[in-house]
């Protein structure tokens, strides 16, 4: 049977954890699987592109286990009352290929995201950073803001989004947190100055420039998370160029990153060189780090591994038949004769009677 997790049951699993805890695991499960990196066969994932977003195919596997998740990307989505990102995945067992876990990814990718986030924070940003810039105060921005709050021990957050209601949402959502102190900025270089990380993770299908050279700062670390598709950036190329760039894979990142507006053999550092100690991530104080997100299927089989052992131990979701169950794995056809079962248990009850 394959255990089946739809948002409600992903919802009460977060719940009876705590979204904090929830972060820590998650980001524990992420950064053990980096540091099996050699272990996985990869690809980039295939994207197929439209006019207003993109819908991809993020596949990975190991010796053990195959993922795969189905995501999309609609920024201009959120006017037709839908969500920019929404998505779902599967685990299977490599050996049979039997689905072990069909899951709603919608919430896990928020959580997961984050959590790789802020992971990767802890890796490259000054060890004294204290205070972030929000940049994008959607669907993500919450899970951006909590992970960082637990993992990175931030405890000042500037918001701005263009759109003043997002930002109020989003205020709204954390009020009352203890230990974490919001404050909305006018503009993103009032939000940017003085901060000691910023995120972006705005959605638009553009090559935007949200950061411009004049707002970065010496030692700064930058998460850019909301530039993820070929034509779709948020910083302005001279960032890029001078910073020091760690990307997740880089035959993906180089398609989608913020360093597709690079040259093709500008350097760059791959994540899980860092997290093996491989190669240093920060160099120095001064250093401006960038984390160029764009989402890696690792991240995402990390994800999955991390909610079917979770929906396991505290009993959430459902098995269901998603695959056929046969008395004779060559007989498929006898599904389609649902009643010869209860054929033959009448003609035995007959048989009783008799
Ligand atoms: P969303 O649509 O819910 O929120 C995006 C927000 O960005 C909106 O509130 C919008 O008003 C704001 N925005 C747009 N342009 C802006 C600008 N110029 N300045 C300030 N704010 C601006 O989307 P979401 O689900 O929060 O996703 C945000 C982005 O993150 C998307 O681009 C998505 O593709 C990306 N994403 C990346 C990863 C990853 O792993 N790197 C994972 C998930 C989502």
């Amino acid at each position: 049977m394959t255990r089946y997790i739809d948002v409600h049951d992903l919802a009460r699993l977060v719940n009876r954890k705590g979204l904090p805890t929830c972060l820590v695991e998650m980001a524990e499960y992420i950064r053990q699987d980096y540091l099996r990196w050699q272990a996985f066969e990869k690809c980039a994932r295939v994207a197929n592109h439209s006019p207003g977003g993109v819908i991809e195919l993020m596949p990975v596997s190991d010796a053990s286990l195959y993922a795969f998740k189905y995501v999309n990307g609609h920024p201009k989505n959120t006017q037709h009352d839908l969500p920019t990102v929404m998505a779902f995945g599967t685990l299977a067992d490599v050996d049979t290929g039997t689905p072990l876990l069909l899951s709603e990814m919608t919430l896990t990718t928020a959580i997961r995201t984050a959590a790789t986030s802020a992971l990767a924070a802890r890796y490259l940003a000054r060890e004294d950073s204290r205070s972030m810039a929000l940049i994008g105060n959607g669907s993500q921005s919450e899970f951006q803001a909590i992970a960082f709050n637990t993992l990175m021990g931030i405890d000042e957050i500037r918001l701005y989004d263009i759109d003043p209601a997002a930002t109020a949402k989003l205020v709204a959502n954390l009020a009352g947190r203890p230990g974490l102190k919001l404050i909305v900025a006018s503009s993103v270089a009032e939000a940017v100055r003085g901060a000691d990380i910023v995120t972006t993770v705005t959605a638009d299908k553009a090559y935007a420039t949200i950061l411009t050279p004049e707002m970065i700062e010496p030692g700064m670390h930058l998460n850019a998370v909301g530039g993820d598709c070929p034509g779709k950036t948020e910083l302005h190329r001279d960032i890029v160029e001078q910073a020091r760039v760690i990307v997740e894979y880089e035959p993906q990142s180089r398609v989608e990153g913020e360093i597709q507006q690079l040259a093709k053999e500008s350097p760059v550092v791959e994540f899980w060189q860092v997290i093996a100690g491989l190669v240093r991530g920060r160099e120095n104080a001064r250093q401006v780090t960038l984390f160029d997100s764009v989402g890696f299927a690792l991240e995402d089989y990390s994800a999955l591994r991390y909610v079917l052992d979770t929906a396991r131990m505290l009993g959430i979701g459902q098995d269901i038949a998603l695959v056929p169950k046969l008395d004779d794995p060559k007989d498929l056809y006898a599904l389609l004769q649902p009643r010869v079962v209860g054929v033959r248990s009448m003609r035995k009850a007959d048989t009783a009677c008799a």
